[in-house]
């Protein structure tokens, strides 16, 4: 495996090849995978998926006291 090649999705909806866009978001690199035709769009983060319960638990436990 290559680092930085980004893999063209499909669309789910149409199976069309979706247009790969990568984002340098603060040192990390996100790839939005976009659907022209239907207008669906997917986050992607190299370490797998954004790992948005993290936060979630990081704030939980500064609003506990
Ligand atoms: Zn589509």
């Amino acid at each position: 495996m290559e680092d930085g090649l980004v893999q063209t999705r499909h669309c789910p909806k149409c199976t069309r090849a979706m247009i790969n866009i990568t984002l340098d978001i603060d040192e990390a690199k996100r790839t939005l995978h976009s659907c022209s035709h239907c207008d669906v769009r997917e986050w992607e983060a190299p370490t797998g998926s954004i790992n948005l319960k993290g936060v979630l638990d990081e704030l939980a436990d500064s609003a506990g006291h």
